[in-house]
């Protein structure tokens, strides 16, 4: 595997492969740290290939783990602190991991063997050169390198399943993108390793010899912090969701002076608004703002484009790229026929980039993801409405109800079941609040199963209270109203158009 080779070239060097507020790791001593986790799961768990999981956020010891996993011919499956304890356990009974390494020492029910911070640092500790073969051992063509789970519709997470050949294709095809004026450099490690935009960062970023500097939640929490460290971060490709950005653009200190190093701003995950580009294009008159798209179940990403002043000035959308060199694009109307350019329709990504299906669950596999007839190759329904215009893609929204809240990937009915499990509720139904084309907060209606003689706050309160227990912080309503009755429309489904209004 490309970045494990690269990580041994580079472990040759001085590099610093990560720094994370006051600790860094030479790529020395990943390469070594990794090997030793690598030799522990080979020699603890002989033939195993169970995948391994990681509960954490961003420990500097979390890369290791990752790496030591993969050299070990294991997936990592890593899971964020935002993910509550009760969704850890449905991810813990899912994979059965045989390890899970817990930064945290979480209350989990598990026959895994569970390893601690403390154990980490007390392995790593020895000064043994070990020199892992990592050629024989490490994960290869479809072998799976990595599990994300993200909000299933069900109301519990789904796992997403990348092979090492899905990584490799897109690191072939995204290398170009990752070019800067000086070898090395530093790349920005905001994202949640649970959110595939850090594959960015974690394997094309490495097998640069890039220093990934950290901004963990704590820092993204405190502005005057925030910005100190990106000021000492010497920066030269930022990764992230375009909300981060937006985040950092209302401090006057957000320019070019406080990044004099940034080349490139790289785009993922949602929609790049005129906004935003025309904030960073007067801000930071030397960086070059990139915007990629692209869904977990096809490896991170699979256009590109540079966003030129002509594609700002312009009224419609910021286009969301060219497909990869190696990517098809197809878009079909309801039939599955091809629509003229210009038309809107479903984009189909075909491509080698597209991964296996969903983690045990063919039923789910079967609806989204195809063989292509033409190619042999895989193929996904992605569910977004699209249009083409002289090979550039744009982006028009959902076929469904997934949405986007603050970078984060979230389908509506996730929030709606785990609403209706709540004391005495019997139904909900939940809305995003747009504004200036993207969600600020979701708004959740709710019918109750017996008066219960509270105030509107303190129900809200309550029920916020019992959520927090089954998910992440951000999938839960700012508001929660509770109705008499729901309106319906003809089929008998709560007609979401008409609660619009009431919102
Ligand atoms: P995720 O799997 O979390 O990366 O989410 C994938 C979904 O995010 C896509 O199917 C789109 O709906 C949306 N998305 C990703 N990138 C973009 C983009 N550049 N512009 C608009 N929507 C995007």
């Amino acid at each position: 595997m490309t970045v494990l080779e690269k990580l041994r070239e580079y472990a040759n060097t001085d590099r610093v492969a990560l720094i994370n507020r006051d600790e860094t790791l030479k790529y020395s001593e990943l390469d070594r740290f990794s090997d030793i986790f690598a030799l522990y799961l080979t020699e603890r768990y002989p033939g195993d290939k169970t995948p391994v999981v990681i509960y954490g956020h961003k420990e500097t010891l979390i890369l290791p783990c990752i790496y030591g996993s993969l050299k070990a011919g294991r997936a990592y499956v890593p899971v964020d602190i935002t993910v509550p304890e009760e969704r850890v356990q449905q991810i813990i009974d899912d994979v059965s991991p045989k390890v899970f390494v817990d930064f945290y020492e979480l209350n989990i029910e598990t026959d895994a063997e569970v390893i601690t911070q403390q154990k980490l640092k007390d392995f790593f500790a020895g000064n043994t050169e070990l020199n892992v073969n990592v050629e024989d051992n490490c994960v290869k063509e479809d072998d799976l390198a990595y599990i994300l789970f993200t909000s299933g519709s069900t109301g519990k997470p789904k796992g997403v399943p990348i092979t090492c050949a899905n990584i490799e294709n897109l690191s072939r095809e995204l290398m170009p993108w990752m070019e800067t004026s000086e070898d090395g450099g530093v790349i920005l490690n905001q994202i949640s390793y649970s959110f595939d935009v850090s594959v960015v960062s974690l394997y094309m970023g490495v097998s640069r010899g890039m220093t990934l500097y950290t901004i963990d939640k704590d820092i993204q929490e405190n502005m005057g912090e925030l910005f100190n460290h990106l000021e000492s971060s010497d920066c030269a490709i930022w990764v992230s969701t375009p909300s981060f950005a937006e985040i950092c653009v209302p401090s006057a200190r957000f320019n070019q002076s406080l990044l004099p190093k940034l080349e490139k701003f790289l785009f993922c995950g949602e929609i790049l608004t005129h906004n935003l580009v025309d904030e960073l294009f007067s801000r930071f008159p030397n960086t070059k703002v990139i915007n990629t798209y692209g869904p977990t179940e096809a490896t991170v990403l699979v256009t590109a484009v540079e966003v030129t002043k002509e594609m700002a000035d312009d009224p419609l959308q910021i286009p969301i790229g060219y497909p990869l060199p190696e990517v098809t694009f197809r878009i079909v109307d309801v039939d599955g026929k091809s629509v003229p350019s210009g038309e809107q329709g479903e984009l189909l990504i075909i491509s080698d980039n597209v991964g296996p299906g969903y983690f045990k669950r063919p039923d789910l596999t079967e609806k989204a993801f195809f063989v292509d007839s033409e190619t042999g190759k895989r193929g996904y329904h992605t569910g977004d409405i699209c249009f083409e215009r002289d090979g550039l893609y744009y982006y028009c929204g959902r076929m469904d109800n997934q949405i986007k809240i603050h970078g984060h990937r979230v389908e509506i009915e996730d929030i709606e079941n785990n609403l209706a499990k709540c004391d005495n509720i019997v139904r909900a139904a939940v809305l995003p609040v747009y504004e200036n084309e993207k969600i600020t907060h979701l708004t959740a209606f709710v019918l109750l199963q017996k008066p219960d003689g509270l105030t509107s706050l303190k129900r809200a309160m309550k029920i916020k209270e019992e959520l927090r227990e089954t998910l992440p912080s951000y999938m839960i309503p700012r508001k929660i109203l509770a109705l008499d009755s729901f309106p319906l429309n003809t089929n008998g489904k709560v007609d979401k158009k008409e609660l619009q209004k009431s919102l």
